[in-house]
């Protein structure tokens, strides 16, 4: 088979380290080859040309830590030296115990089983089986649709995308998955006409209750959503009686609350879950990745209740698994990043320079004509990026400003996560995810970068 022809596959170059051809399948065009990575530590990484970047984005809201942890590198190699895989179908291993344990403690009651998986979209997977085979195990075998929130983001495996809201996904692997029903996520900023951000949430939360309804409550497994919004909604937090309102509509028809915390979980919003900052809106389930192991090690889990998997199991048993489930090494990687984030109260922490944080990107919008708004919590934050603070326009798609402003940060050492939602339909906007390890010291820093990065970009566009 001829190879498509691309910058990769031309015998001119580009050239790896060895001097030929660089055949890496991601690896994007000539035009847009990005720097190589040498190493991290801390907040700061390097590329090999030695230059070095201020990590706002904790790579994509991974790197909870930092990089470069010594007591996670140690724990990692003393786990290594003794045994790195073992399947779990023929032992049991201990990080897994102790992680599983620690992950419960956190997590508080009602979410005391972990399933320990490799990742984010692997943990949606979990929890969608798990909540399937639970219902068939209680009689309800009818219920099987897991309603999600448009837009809202749950994994790229095809079961995750199925409850993933967003269009370009749903056209092109539609025939390929079952595409479940969504509800609207309760934009604060840009709203529908008469609607402030209180009446827009009731009327979201309305609207869960009315698809439930239509659907056929007897066919409606789970709900699953961010409760502090990801990319796809840049940070989204609805106004507390949201949380309160799904709750007790999921209460009231049987319908299982998932909260993807893949994102926001393992500390992130200034608490373990951000479910915690809702108490009377606890979720049956709760997702997690990304931070649950800051990047040492591809991690992520499902948590369920003791009487949901006591069920399952007494029905024979989870009918779910990968190759890598709970396996050591990613276990013991796992509960060394916990352990840090509890002995040196990274969550605190959070808390505390969150809340710093908030006010110097709310100045900094005071002073930027390009931010229209700035939301999230703790260290999850978001600032939405207008043409015009008036009409809340955003710049023209061909200017793909987000981009762009990528480019003057990278320029100036400052990693920045961008997302332009539905082609704009929703904003376009900046995550602002530092590590939880930030000091006011690198706040300053960061937040300079940050300015001087939006300056050239307003100047750029006579803003
Ligand atoms: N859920 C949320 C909220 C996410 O942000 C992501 C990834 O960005 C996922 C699920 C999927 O996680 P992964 O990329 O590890 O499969």
């Amino acid at each position: 088979m001829t190879p498509q022809h691309s910058p990769a596959h031309d015998p001119r170059g580009p050239f790896g380290p060895q001097g030929g051809p660089i055949q890496v399948f991601y690896m994007p065009p000539e035009a847009k080859r990005r720097p190589t990575i040498s190493h991290a530590e801390g907040v700061y990484m390097w590329d090999t040309e030695g230059k070095r970047y201020f990590d706002a984005t904790s790579g994509p809201v991974v790197s909870n830590i930092g990089h470069g942890d010594k007591a996670v590198l140690a724990a990692m190699a003393e786990q290594a030296a003794k045994v790195c895989f073992a399947s779990r179908a023929l032992f049991e291993n201990e990080p897994n115990i102790l992680l599983a344990d620690l992950v419960a403690r956190l997590a508080g009651p009602g979410l005391d089983r972990a399933f320990v998986v490799s990742g984010g979209s692997e943990a949606t997977e979990a929890a969608i089986k798990l909540a399937r085979q639970y219902a068939v195990a209680r009689g309800e075998p009818g219920r099987w649709k897991v309603l999600g929130r448009d837009p809202g983001y749950h994994g790229a495996t095809l079961g995750a995308a199925s409850v993933t809201g967003d269009p370009e996904t749903d056209a092109i692997f539609g025939p390929v998955m079952q595409v479940m029903p969504r509800v609207p996520a309760p934009f604060t900023y840009r709203l529908p006409d008469n609607h402030d951000a209180d009446s827009y949430a009731r009327a979201c939360a309305r609207a869960l209750e009315e698809v439930i309804l239509e659907e056929g409550p007897e066919t409606v497994l789970a709900f699953i959503m961010e409760p502090v919004g990801g990319l796809a909604t840049g940070a989204l937090v609805a106004p507390d009686h949201y949380y309160t309102a799904v709750r007790e509509i999921c209460s009231r028809h049987g319908v299982l609350l998932i909260f993807d915390e893949v994102m926001s979980g393992a500390g992130r919003t200034g608490t373990f879950l951000a479910a915690d900052h809702w108490p009377d809106a606890r979720p049956d389930m709760v997702t997690l990745a990304k931070g649950v192991a800051a990047g040492y090690t591809p991690l992520g889990m499902a948590l369920a209740p003791k009487e949901m998997v006591d069920t399952v199991v007494a029905a024979g048993g989870f009918l779910h698994g990968h190759t890598y489930c709970a396996n050591p090494l990613s276990c013991a990687v796992g509960h060394a990043v916990l352990t840090q984030v509890v002995e040196r109260d990274l969550i605190g922490n959070a808390r505390h320079i969150g809340a710093l944080l908030r006010q110097r990107l709310l100045a900094l919008m005071a002073d930027s004509p390009v931010v229209g708004d700035v939301r999230g919590l703790g260290l999850l934050q978001a600032i939405e990026i207008v043409a015009d603070k008036g009409s809340k326009a955003i710049f023209p798609p061909e200017r793909n400003a987000i981009g762009r402003i990528v480019e003057l940060g990278m320029e100036r050492g400052l990693l920045l996560y961008s997302r332009r939602t539905a082609k704009g339909r929703y904003g376009e906007w900046l995550m602002i995810t530092p590590p939880l390890t930030l000091t006011e010291a690198e706040l300053d820093e960061m937040i300079e970068l940050l300015r001087d990065t939006l300056a050239a970009f307003a100047v750029e566009t006579g803003a």
